[in-house]
């Protein structure tokens, strides 16, 4: 995986990267023994939650725990792709249920998701075809809001500014 992977910049508060930088990344996952093992260390309440998941410059996933900030699982550096991810057991590891690109600190446009079921089909791991939680995120040109479109509302939650139909944070 190399080269031509898209990245997205951080868009959140800026003091959340100062505090990312001082703290682990993410796990790095590049096969599905390394998957088990990283679940297999997770508490097992934490399994039927999402994880916070990024992929990098270089096309690695990297999990952290749910809730943790995307930027801190992504070390402070720019992403090909950020959201949730959640998995269930099967008979031989474990494949992914939910995925989508949920990242108020990086605003991933959609297209990240061909990146990521790239990654996971790399890594071998069974997933569904298409994000099962899609996101279409703007920024407001008006008041600078980072919006989550809902029913293809295209209008600002703060300022009601009518939203650009294409992905504007970069
Ligand atoms: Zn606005």
């Amino acid at each position: 995986m190399t080269g031509d992977i898209r990245l997205f910049a951080y868009v959140g508060p800026p003091v959340l990267v100062v505090s990312a930088r001082s703290q682990p990344p993410g796990t790095s996952i590049r096969s599905r023994a390394e998957l088990s093992a990283w679940l297999g260390s997770r508490p097992s309440a934490e399994w039927r939650e999402p994880f916070t998941y990024t992929v990098d410059a270089e096309g690695v996933l990297r999990l952290a725990p749910r809730r943790s900030e995307h930027v801190a699982c992504a070390g402070g550096e720019p992403v090909g792709a950020a959201g949730e991810m959640a998995f269930v057991p099967t008979a031989d590891g474990w494949e992914v249920d939910e995925f989508g690109n949920l990242s108020t600190g990086y605003c991933p446009d959609l297209d990240c998701q061909a990146l990521v079921v790239a990654v996971l089909g790399a890594i071998g791991v069974p997933h569904p075809a298409v994000f099962t939680h899609p996101i279409v995120f703007r920024r407001c040109p008006g008041c600078g809001e980072r919006n989550i479109v809902r029913d293809g509302d295209f209008t600002c939650a703060l300022c009601d500014a009518a939203l650009p139909e294409v992905w504007n944070f970069g």
